[in-house]
């Protein structure tokens, strides 16, 4: 078998998935990324500019904490957390769009093009499209804006327009859907920054590395802290491109284990979630063959989460992968659990977690009762909670008009 880091493989697999399931006409725009970007990540001089924004703009490296409280509350584990709720922008988004937007500027795009769930994605892009003074268009379904107004606004503070989609659930998939459309139509002027570890090759694998900072910082700062690498590290799952940034370092690390959480919604029996690790089957959505959320007839169906950012009926093709291999589980958490681990979080930490992270702090009700008191587990913290607060509110019962 190939070095799980190895892949993808020339052709964009990760095993028996990923690929470039696309029309003809984006077939030549993804072969140019793909050459551009092999050609560019391993410039001396392009490197040097990325890590250079990474710190002075992100403001990386991104603290490695121990949550005394959380850990005390659980009296299991260490627990350890990975502050990407600290980045600019307010979550782990912003690492990738500082890299590909500068793909975009070599390639000498002039217009830039989105889809965002949470508007987490929409606002990095945005953001790093003000930055370089690029024309910006973010594509975000029309439930999404609807619950998630706050970004919106901010996305429109920056200059970027925001096109909202009714099609389908009007979520994510529907958004992305029409970011491809976007981009068939205008693909000699305009750079597609996709927003998670999805789509057809080469994306995947260079949203990945974008990401893969954040494992690198925590190898050395788990030597650092507690002279070992974690026993566990724990993520959720939407697209997968957090989980996959602060894996991908250590999947040649045995000894760690490596923890996706996906989002159960109203409960895995129900139907209604959006964890297709758990419950779906492989099949090809969105240009990559992967896990999906299916009918019978292949027809892809609605999926619910109480988080924007995770309603979504697939997954990164590399996470397929890693399940089949065994490298990585996967669980899933529901609404109702996702909510009190927020609150219990916020009250004991001071940290008020988006939703998205929360189900990665769901899970240690699962999986903390595993783990002695010497044992580490680090939670990646992807992004605050600052945009969820209207969500909170209303499944509180609380009006805040
Ligand atoms: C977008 C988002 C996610 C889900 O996306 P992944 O690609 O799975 O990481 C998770 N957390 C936050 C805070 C997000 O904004």
């Amino acid at each position: 078998m190939d070095n799980l880091t190895d892949l993808p493989n020339s052709d964009g697999f990760f095993g028996e998935y990923g690929g470039k399931f696309v029309p003809e006409t984006l077939m030549h725009a993804l072969k140019e990324l793909d050459e551009i970007y092999a050609r560019l990540k391993n410039d001396p001089k392009f490197v040097e500019e990325i890590d250079q924004d990474l710190v002075q703009f992100v403001g990386r490296p991104s603290p490695l904490y121990f949550a005394k409280r959380l850990t005390d509350h659980y009296s299991g584990p260490q627990i350890w957390l990975k502050r990407e709720d600290l980045n600019h922008t307010g979550a782990h988004k912003i690492n990738n769009t500082v890299g590909q937007i500068l793909l975009a500027k070599a390639m000498g795009k002039k217009r830039i093009i989105a889809e965002t769930g949470a508007g987490q994605h929409g606002v990095a892009t945005a953001t790093v499209a003000a930055r370089l003074g690029l024309e910006c268009h973010i594509y975000m379904g029309a439930a999404d804006v609807e619950r998630q107004s706050l970004n919106v606004y901010r996305i429109k503070l920056l200059g970027a327009k925001v096109h909202a989609v009714d099609s389908g659930t009007a979520t994510l998939k529907d958004a992305l859907n029409e970011a491809m459309r976007d981009w068939v139509t205008n693909i000699e002027d305009t750079y597609y920054i996709i927003g998670s570890v999805t789509g057809p090759h080469p994306y995947p694998m260079i949203v990945r590395d974008f990401n893969a900072i954040v494992g690198r910082e925590l190898r050395k700062q788990s030597i650092e802290q507690f002279m070992q690498y974690p026993d566990a590290i724990v993520a959720c799952v939407g697209g997968g491109s957090n989980a996959m940034g602060i894996f991908y370092p250590f999947l040649e690390e045995p000894n760690v284990a490596l923890i996706g959480v996906e989002a159960a919604g109203s409960g895995l029996a129900s139907g209604k979630h959006a964890a297709p690790l758990n419950d779906g089957e492989p099949g090809i959505l969105h240009g990559a063959k992967s896990y999906l959320m299916q009918d019978k007839n292949g027809q892809v169906v609605d999926t619910h989460s109480i988080s924007a950012g995770l309603d979504y009926p697939g997954v990164g093709p590399e996470h397929s992968n890693l399940k089949d291999s065994g490298r990585a589980n996967y669980i899933a958490v529901d609404d109702v659990e996702v909510l009190s681990s927020f609150h219990l979080v916020t009250k004991l930490e001071g940290i008020m977690p988006a939703l998205e992270t929360a189900h990665a702090f769901a899970a240690l009700e699962h999986i903390a009762k595993n783990y002695k008191s010497n044992q580490h587990i680090v939670i990646n913290v992807s992004g605050r909670g600052d945009k969820d607060i209207n969500t909170v509110a209303t499944m509180d019962g609380i009006s805040l008009d």
